[in-house]
């Protein structure tokens, strides 16, 4: 595989000033140098000078990262070592293939029609492997890639996209299209209908694209790169279909806005062919609640209320806050009806990971989701939000493990349940 990376270089510009190591996500669990920043980038400029063999350790180390790009923000020299791991990643896939379930999970996400079968049998059959909980439900036994116990979101009776016809028509002159995301095209469904009740509300059309694909971020962290760059290609090709007929696309995801906006640009750097295609998606891509505060009159539309609807404490996602630079936009929107009850470390990493921590190294994620269960607990809010369902799922499975009582919501679902109560009020 070409590689891209000059590990040496980087670990060159690493002057050890240690200023990554206290926010590193794996450290604050590791406790261990080698699981690191500065660890990583010295291990892969052994690796790649040919002192140290990429072997199945060194493989399991560059597993243990969380992405979080806590790191990449403090570091002086500016060194992006989410980056290097994942290029670190797709060397360790291109020499040792993937885990059989990780070859299914990516066969899936590249098929629709698939993906549909699978959610309708999850859902009829849901109560028989998995017990109801307030956030979800629990295996109630071990397969491969999840440990019995484990929180799971529950699957809807009926996929968001397969909800709503194709066009929306709001009685305005704007048209917005919505990339839903996988969690929540099969999941956390009331928050593609939460987008709809205030495009709705905004009198912006909705454009929903059916036959949209998963993003690829999934893949893209776990070092696959033929499965991203298949599923890069091909929603490139669908968009181009409409993008000229939208003004936005809305992606109520961190995860997914930030694997569209930044990643697809990163992955594709080789194939200079794809590099404007992308680009003219991307000029027209957002995550929602940056949109929606930005571009329109949400904000003054909000109920102001004095007597607030209840307390929320907002979790930056990593891929919002660190990465697109959107933390103040959820906040603005949500305060105006909510009491903002602020966690102590509000952009400190839930501990998702990413397919392999959720699946093989879910230790890690627990040991991680308990220190920010703890910090959601001591906020003291009723709720507690953020705009992406990876966290949320991390979260819930947190909260209820370590018996915290907050449930869990979207920043639009807070929005337009806001609306809807208060209509009048707005
Ligand atoms: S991306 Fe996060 S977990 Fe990975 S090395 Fe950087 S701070 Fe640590
Ligand atoms: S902050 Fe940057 S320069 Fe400092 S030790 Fe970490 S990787 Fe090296």
């Amino acid at each position: 595989m070409k590689t891209e990376f000059n590990f040496a270089e980087y670990a060159d510009a690493c002057v050890k000033c240690a200023k990554c190591v206290p926010d590193c996500t794996i450290h604050s669990v590791s406790r261990d140098e080698t699981t690191s920043p500065r660890g990583f980038i010295h291990l892969m400029a052994n690796m790649q000078d040919g002192s140290l063999m990429l072997d199945k350790n060194l493989k399991k180390i560059f597993e243990t990262c969380f992405l979080c790009a806590n790191c990449v923000t403090v570091c002086p020299s500016k060194i992006p070592t989410d980056l290097l791991i994942e290029n670190a990643r797709a060397q360790s896939v291109e020499k040792y293939g993937l885990a059989w379930f990780k070859r299914a999970v990516f066969f899936l996400l590249k098929r629709r029609s698939l993906q549909n079968v699978a959610a309708k049998f999850a859902f009829i059959f849901k109560s028989c492997g998995f017990a109801k909980t307030q956030n979800g439900m629990r295996a109630r036994f071990s397969i491969p890639m999840m440990k019995r116990g484990r929180l799971l979101p529950s699957i809807a009776e009926k996929s968001f996209l397969n909800a709503y016809p194709e066009r929306m028509n709001f009685g305005g002159e704007r048209t917005a299209a919505i990339f839903i995301g996988c969690l929540a095209n099969y999941a956390y469904t009331s928050v593609g209908d939460s987008l709809l009740y205030i495009l709705k509300t905004l009198k912006i059309n909705a454009f929903i694209p059916k036959d949209q694909l998963c993003c690829g971020a999934p893949s893209y962290f776990t070092g696959d790169t033929k499965s991203t760059k298949w599923l890069i290609k091909y929603n490139v090709e669908y968009f181009e279909l409409f993008i000229d007929s939208i003004e936005a696309i809305l992606i109520p995801e961190a995860t997914c806005s930030n694997m569209i906006i930044n990643d697809w640009l990163h992955v594709m750097r080789d194939e200079p062919e794809w590099i404007e295609r992308i680009k003219r998606i991307v000029n027209k891509s957002f995550i929602a609640s940056q949109w929606l505060h930005d571009k329109t009159d949400l904000l003054s539309l909000t109920p102001n209320l004095s007597q607030k609807i209840a307390s929320v404490t907002y979790h930056d996602p990593c891929h919002a806050k660190k990465t697109l630079g959107v933390f103040k936009e959820p906040r603005a929107l949500v305060a105006k009806s909510y009491e903002i009850k602020e966690m102590s470390a509000p952009s400190q990493c839930c501990g998702f990971g990413g397919v392999t921590i959720q699946s093989e190294r879910f230790a890690l994620a627990q040991a991680v989701g308990k220190n920010k269960a703890a910090m959601i607990a001591n906020a003291n809010a009723a709720i507690v939000s953020a705009e992406c369902s990876a966290c949320r799922m991390q979260i819930c499975d947190a909260l209820e493990s370590y018996g915290a009582k907050q449930t869990f919501m979207h920043p639009l679902e807070l929005v337009a349940q806001a609306l809807k109560e208060y209509k009048t009020d707005a």
